[in-house]
């Protein structure tokens, strides 16, 4: 079994886009500038947030980070995404999700200029994605299929499984799989809450990608022996002998289903550093205006 390291991939990436930026900025062209938004102060939403202001400031882009309490009202919200989308210092922005009740998060990612929306969630960049033609991956899927070409998996003709359909992982990640590009050529089947008898399927993936949010969820009787398995769950659980007092578990029982895989992602250090690694690749594409000339 070979663990498919996200972090020290994460660090490649990023070590390949602080060389390129550091290249970008001796000819004398502009910073790339990512902004952040983030609404109000869950502990998780502050967490990546933070990670992605940091991640900005150690590979050599510019960041902002604008915060709101988590009373602001969606026209405030709507007004602030339209400063960010005429300000061209900022060659990408994210709006951290989820956002309160009260806003409709889909207005408010409607609201953002496909050509600033680095999260790869705009209808019109999800639309490119759907046709083949360039656009913003989200990050997620996108490290996901990172992490596949730089460890040489082979996809073609493989029957992939993934289990959730979220517009962020699971149904961008089930399209990009099925592609006629590397990574993808797969047959994919895509699993969620009402799946029959999902142990039937999963049993049959070559490739298994898990994003559902329900630790253990995946047991090594629902894994065909020498499977790929990535495992994009990310869940805190209590944890009394950590000083966060939490540790964050996958989806996949890993203990037990290692053993029967040929590659397995760990959680953490799986998937969610490489999800930082992207949008930054994205914005690194925005600021060259690689994807919307
Ligand atoms: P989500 O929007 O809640 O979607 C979860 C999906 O799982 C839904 O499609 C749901 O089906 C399906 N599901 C729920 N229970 C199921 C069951 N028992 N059997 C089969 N399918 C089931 O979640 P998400 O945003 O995609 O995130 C999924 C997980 O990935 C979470 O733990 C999240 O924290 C993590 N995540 C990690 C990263 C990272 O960077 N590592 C990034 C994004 C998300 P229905 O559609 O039928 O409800």
């Amino acid at each position: 079994m070979t663990l498919l390291d996200g972090k020290k991939t994460s660090e490649v990436i990023q070590d390949e886009i602080a060389a390129e930026v550091a290249q970008i900025k001796a000819n004398g062209g502009k910073t790339p500038h990512l902004a952040a938004v983030l609404v109000g102060n869950d502990g998780g939403s502050v967490t990546y947030v933070n990670n992605k202001v940091l991640t900005c400031e150690r590979i050599g882009f510019g960041s902002s980070l604008i915060r709101y309490e988590d009373t602001v009202t969606e026209e405030e919200l709507l007004n602030k995404i339209k400063e960010l989308n005429e300000d061209e210092g900022v060659d990408g922005f994210i709006v951290q999700l989820p956002l309160p009740k009260h806003i409709n998060s889909n207005k408010v990612i409607e609201a953002i200029d496909p050509k600033k929306d680095v999260d790869g969630f705009h209808p019109t960049n999800v639309g490119r994605m759907v046709a083949g033609l360039p656009a913003y991956l989200p990050a997620t899927p996108a490290g996901i299929l990172e992490l596949l070409k730089r460890y040489n998996i082979e996809t073609l003709g493989k029957h992939c499984v993934v289990i959730g359909r979220s517009n962020i992982v699971g149904t961008p990640m089930s399209i990009l799989m099925s592609k006629c590009s590397y990574p993808g050529e797969s047959t994919v089947t895509i699993c969620h809450r009402n799946t029959v008898n999902l142990a039937h399927h999963t049993r049959q993936a070559d490739i298994l990608i898990v994003a559902v949010g329900k630790p253990g969820l995946v047991t090594a009787d629902m894994v065909k022996e020498g499977a790929v398995v990535i495992d994009v769950g990310t869940t805190r659980v209590p944890d009394a002998s950590r000083k966060s007092g939490f540790r964050l578990r996958g989806d996949v029982d890993f203990e037990n289903v290692a053993e029967k895989c040929s590659y397995i992602t760990p959680v953490p250090g799986g998937v969610g550093p490489l999800t930082i690694a992207m949008l930054m690749m994205n914005t690194l594409k925005a600021a060259k205006k690689e994807v919307y000339s």
